[in-house]
């Protein structure tokens, strides 16, 4: 499985100085979709960041028809190892879930991006008051985006989009404005389409419950877990 694994890496990553996610957090548990036969045309090969499983599952529902789809576990704002490694799980599981679906497209693969607390600190020193939906959350996402459109960058992706939206508590606008400027700065596409659209978190719910996914009761920071209670269950 090991071997399968790394031979399917794409080999510009550790060349591409993407170390710190090629060789020590990456894990890439399926091989991306391929297409069928020599003159099936190539589906566009998009990187999806995802915050966790229940928002990521009605996504990979609506783009797995469309594109050869990676998800990306790249969440260093979450409070602790224990919760992120929960987290983590869950997103896995939503992978594996619709993998085995019989009505699924291409199998989605999944790669896991470095935990690093310390940068997010790092990044939003200074914004800690902040109210949740404030500039501290701008910062937050643009981390988490800019990584994405990195490693997309660096991979050889086609393109790059986030389920970050699919949350009723995160401003679309916002998201898109960020996703088009990392996007002209690393030269790689965004997907600036909003998930929430089209019933798209009430499927999350659906989609929670079916795969039987962990969800969290606050955001993901310390300061948003202050606060959890008065969040819905996500
Ligand atoms: S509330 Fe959520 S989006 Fe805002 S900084 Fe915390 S983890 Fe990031």
């Amino acid at each position: 499985m090991r071997k399968r694994e790394e031979a399917r890496r794409p080999e510009n990553a550790a060349a591409a100085g993407v170390a710190e996610i090629a060789e020590t957090a990456c894990e890439r548990r399926y091989p991306a979709a391929e297409p069928i036969g020599r003159l099936a045309p190539r589906k566009p090969a998009l990187l999806l960041h995802s915050c966790c499983g229940p928002c990521c599952a009605p996504v990979i529902e609506e783009l797995a028809r469309e594109y050869a789809v990676t998800v990306f576990f790249y969440n260093p704002n979450i409070t602790d190892r224990q919760e992120y490694n929960r987290r983590k799980e869950s997103q896995i599981r939503c992978v594996d879930a619709y993998n085995e679906r019989p009505d699924r497209a291409d199998e989605v693969a999944f790669l896991e991006g470095a935990y690093e607390e310390n940068r997010f600190y790092e990044e939003i020193k200074g914004l800690e008051g902040e109210p949740e939906g404030g500039a501290r959350c701008d910062q937050c996402f643009r981390l988490r985006l800019e990584k994405t459109a990195e490693t997309a960058k660096l991979m050889g992706f086609d393109c790059f989009a986030s389920a970050l939206a699919v949350s009723p508590r995160k401003e679309y606008r916002k998201i898109s404005e960020i996703g088009r400027d990392v996007c002209a700065r690393y030269g790689v596409g965004f997907l600036d389409r909003d998930f929430k659209k089209k019933g798209g978190q009430q499927r999350s719910v659906l989609l929670a419950k079916q795969y039987n996914l962990y969800r969290q009761t606050y955001c993901g920071c310390e300061y948003s877990a202050r606060n959890g209670s008065e969040h819905e269950i996500r």
